[in-house]
């Protein structure tokens, strides 16, 4: 017995759909045969009779003689003719046994009424199967009418259609054999790679992200395997980029904690030089500012991730936002003598957004350049308007990305060295605003050569009105 799942099921199908084809070609196909076989007995007989139509008219002979001419002259073998009168009782028969019969069948009623009669069923001396076959002879000597009725035994047809059956039931059962081994292999092809899915994601449901489904299967279950894979695969990074977060958001929040405690001991220690002590609470403010920085960053992403974020909209001057983040990253890029030149062509690029946000990406993307560029090197933004969009690019000429990281870098969490500090989001938040901005963010980059983000945005209708000016040029 097989048990109780797919394999059955097909199983059972199929063996169900094949039996009941077969079952009805067998019963179609005995009872062509039959009436095949009976028809043929029925044609020969009824040609029989119509000989004898023929013939008795012109017969002028005494009576007599015509009853014995026709018994001796029209019987057929295995076959027993009979002379009835008008009621029905046997004048005469071939076989001269129960001669003083008479006859009330079907067959008789329908020869006296002037058709040729037949009548299938069971001889009542015999208990055999019989097909009887009559018919009236009018217009023949003496004016007597005759029903001459043919008798044949049907046993042997029926023991010849006996074996018929048994032999197309024995084909039967032989394809039935046929169709439950193929249709057990196929439910085994099936099955087999089901199962060995089914094993493999029970170990990954317990955490095992390392198990893989082995095997080269087919179709929609080689599609599910693969699919499979790729989700334990993606668990396994997804994993490993929040263990890369974790580790790196708590380096990110000791340097400025370690710092801050430092100095808040040393002051709380005394001495009070009010020199130190300004230099001290700079530190910590600096330091407090960056801790703030670092969660808000976290918030956010949390917030975005959930679809909470909401955009405060207005018009929003990108030129003059780019010239605000070029003053708060003076001091930084001061640091390792990087230049900021910005290179525009109008006074004013409009577009309809959230400044605050907006400020917020175009800071990450120049912060990075600053914190990813080689010492005394250019950064170069630029403001062009494109095909009714405003695009800006920060290019830079630092370490650059590799083109493996460059797919990931706008993954959450995703930092090529988590010694550079950051929180690995910065890309991650940026493209989520630029999207909901309606806009696009394309990363170019070479190892070794440095990168351009290119931020393509909508351009305010209104601000087509603005006067274009001389090309501008901010340096710093
Ligand atoms: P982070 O907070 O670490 O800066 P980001 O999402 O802003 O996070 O950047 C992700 C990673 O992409 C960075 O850690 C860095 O490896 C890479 N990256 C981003 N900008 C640049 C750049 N201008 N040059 C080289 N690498 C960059």
């Amino acid at each position: 017995m097989i048990k109780k799942g797919i394999r059955r099921q097909i199983v059972l199908h199929y063996f169900f759909v094949v039996f009941l084809a077969l079952l009805l070609v067998e019963v179609i196909f005995m009872f062509a045969l039959r009436s095949y076989y009976y028809d043929s007995i029925y044609k020969h007989i009824e040609s029989r009779i119509e000989s004898v139509s023929e013939f008795a008219p012109k017969f002028k002979e005494p009576e007599q003689s015509l009853q014995s001419y026709l018994l001796n002259t029209f019987s057929l073998p295995f076959t027993e003719l009979q002379l009835l009168d008008e009621q029905g009782n046997v004048i005469d028969n071939s076989t001269n046994f129960a001669a003083d019969l008479s006859v009330q069948t079907s067959d008789v009623t329908q020869a006296l009424a002037g058709d040729t009669g037949k009548w299938i069923g069971k001889q009542p001396s015999t208990g055999q199967q019989v097909m009887a076959v009559s018919q009236k002879l009018d217009n023949i000597v003496g004016d007597q009418v005759y029903v001459i009725r043919y008798t044949t035994s049907l046993e042997l047809v029926n023991d010849k259609l006996f074996t018929i059956t048994l032999f197309s039931l024995g084909i039967m059962a032989a394809v039935l054999v046929i169709v439950f081994v193929v249709s057990t292999g196929l439910a085994n092809s099936i099955v087999r790679p089901i199962n060995n899915i089914r094993d493999v994601s029970a170990q990954m449901a317990q955490g095992r992200f390392d198990a893989r489904i082995e095997g080269d299967y087919r179709y929609e279950l080689g599609e599910l395997a693969s699919t499979l894979n790729y989700m334990a695969q993606e668990i396994v990074r997804t994993n490993q980029i929040k263990d890369d977060f974790i580790s790196s958001i708590s380096h990110e929040l000791r340097t400025p904690l370690t710092s801050i405690k430092g100095w808040s001991e040393t002051l709380n220690s005394g001495g009070y030089d009010p020199e130190e002590t300004k230099i001290g609470m700079k530190i910590i403010s600096k330091e407090t500012d960056r801790l703030i920085g670092l969660v808000e960053e976290i918030l956010d992403f949390s917030k975005l991730e959930q679809n909470a974020m909401k955009l405060v909209m207005g018009t929003v001057d990108l030129r003059e936002l780019l010239q605000e983040i070029m003053l708060n990253v003076w001091a930084k890029a001061e640091m390792k003598q990087i230049k900021l030149q910005l290179d525009s062509e109008e006074t004013a690029y409009l577009v309809h957004g959230d400044g605050n946000r907006l400020k917020q990406v175009f800071l990450n993307i120049v912060d990075n350049a600053i914190k990813f560029s080689h010492e005394s090197s250019i950064i170069f933004l630029s403001l062009q308007r494109i095909d009714g969009n405003i695009e800006i690019s920060v290019q830079d000429t630092g370490i650059g990305i590799s083109a493996e990281n460059l797919a990931r870098v706008r993954d959450r969490f995703f930092q090529v060295d988590h010694q550079n500090g950051g929180t690995g989001l910065g890309l991650a938040i940026s493209q989520q605003f630029i999207e909901r901005h309606h806009g696009q963010m394309l990363i170019r980059s070479e190892l070794g050569a440095g990168t351009t983000i290119t931020v393509s945005l909508p351009a305010l209708q209104a601000e087509q009105s603005v006067e274009p000016s001389q090309l501008t040029e901010g340096q710093i």
